[in-house]
């Protein structure tokens, strides 16, 4: 059998790195696409970076994605790159709106014009459930994003199934609500509160600065979600797919649970901030993956509060390796 050939675009992000281990794991070979900085950030890949090829390109640069493609000939692309924290989004709402948005058609482009057979997935999000039309969220749910970021995954969202309707591209897009690990992005607030409650036991700092505790997100652990994505383009057909737990939790709760895996009480510590408030925010996500789990057999497998512990405990080991 040939080996299979894969593109992930933010293979240095959270979900790149989860998806790469998943698709070596798989015998798939791994073009791993990365950006020029000054300096080297290819900490949640140092450890398989031996079994990658690492190619230089970005989302704003449509030459370098088609170079890519000619010169690597992929059987699949992942497309995963974002400016993908909400809270930059209104800080820099166009620049997201390039690459967030803009990028997926430039991906999909780039795919039409080398080979148009490559198989291709979006990561499309939760929020562009936005301020929800229903609860819980499906495929079918309308959009109304509530942010600059938000906006343009409708976009990259709906380029996607326009590409497949037009072109007959086999293009999906996996609608994935939140999804954590220790390599979550430190500013967004799961890691952030796993961080602050493992430096608080320890000693490291006193407090812990947050926003708006009382919106409901439906957390589920990375892993789990990279799977799904590889499932999407093993199907006969290409499709759109919500990828979520069903359940939905405060980060109140999540900050509560996190403070008792370490024997002390949130109250005491956490200092609400209006710098972390946002201009609008998206109060109440819950995902509904039956057509996933019906189509395709996926499931997430990591509940919330093993996903809280193993989060907070990573911290905690993190800390005691750098001693
Ligand atoms: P991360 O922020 O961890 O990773 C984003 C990646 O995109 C990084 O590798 C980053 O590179 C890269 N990137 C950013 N801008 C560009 C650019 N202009 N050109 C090329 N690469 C670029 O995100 P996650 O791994 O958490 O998420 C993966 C995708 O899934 C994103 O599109 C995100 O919006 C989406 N998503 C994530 C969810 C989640 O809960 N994690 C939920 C729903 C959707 P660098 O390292 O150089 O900055
Ligand atoms: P998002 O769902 O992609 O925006 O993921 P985040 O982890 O950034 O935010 C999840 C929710 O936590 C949002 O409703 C935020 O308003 C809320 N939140 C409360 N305090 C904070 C904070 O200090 N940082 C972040 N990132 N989010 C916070």
């Amino acid at each position: 059998m040939t080996v299979k050939r894969a593109l992930i675009t933010g293979i240095t992000g959270q979900d790149g790195s989860y998806l790469a281990e998943f698709l070596l794991g798989q015998g798939y070979e791994v073009i791993g696409m990365v950006r020029r900085s000054s300096t080297i950030n290819f900490e949640r890949i140092e450890h398989i970076q031996d079994q990658l090829t690492l190619v230089s390109g970005d989302l704003m640069d449509q030459i370098s994605l088609i170079d890519i493609l000619e010169k690597h000939r992929p059987n699949e692309i992942y497309n995963l790159a974002a400016q993908s924290f909400v809270q930059t989004s209104w800080s820099q709402p166009v620049f997201t709106g390039e690459v967030t948005g803009l990028g997926v058609t430039r991906v999909l482009d780039a795919m039409r014009i080398v080979d148009p057979d490559i198989r291709f997935y979006q990561a499309s999000s939760s929020e562009m459930f936005g301020k929800v039309r229903e609860v819980p969220q499906t495929e079918l749910t309308p959009f109304y994003p509530r942010s600059p970021y938000g906006v343009a995954k409708v976009y990259g969202h709906w380029i996607t199934v326009n590409y497949r309707e037009s072109y007959n591209l086999f293009a999906c897009s996996g609608i994935c609500f939140n999804h954590e690990s220790p390599r979550r992005g430190h500013e967004f607030v799961t890691r952030k509160v796993a961080r602050a409650a493992a430096r608080i036991k320890r000693g490291l700092e006193k407090e812990l600065r947050l926003g708006n505790i009382d919106s409901q997100r439906d957390w589920g652990y990375a892993p789990d979600y990279v799977r799904g994505m590889w499932m999407m383009l093993q199907q006969d057909q290409p499709d759109d797919y919500v990828l979520a737990t069903g359940r939905t939790h405060t980060v109140r709760r999540f900050v509560e649970l996190a403070f008792d895996c370490v024997g002390l009480d949130y109250q005491q510590y956490v200092k609400l901030d209006p710098a972390f408030m946002r201009p609008a925010d998206v109060d109440i996500l819950v995902g509904d993956p039956s057509k996933a789990r019906q189509k395709m057999g996926w499931e997430a497998s990591t509940s919330f509060e093993t996903l809280v512990e193993l989060m907070v405990r990573a911290e905690l080991e993190m800390i005691g390796a750098e001693d």
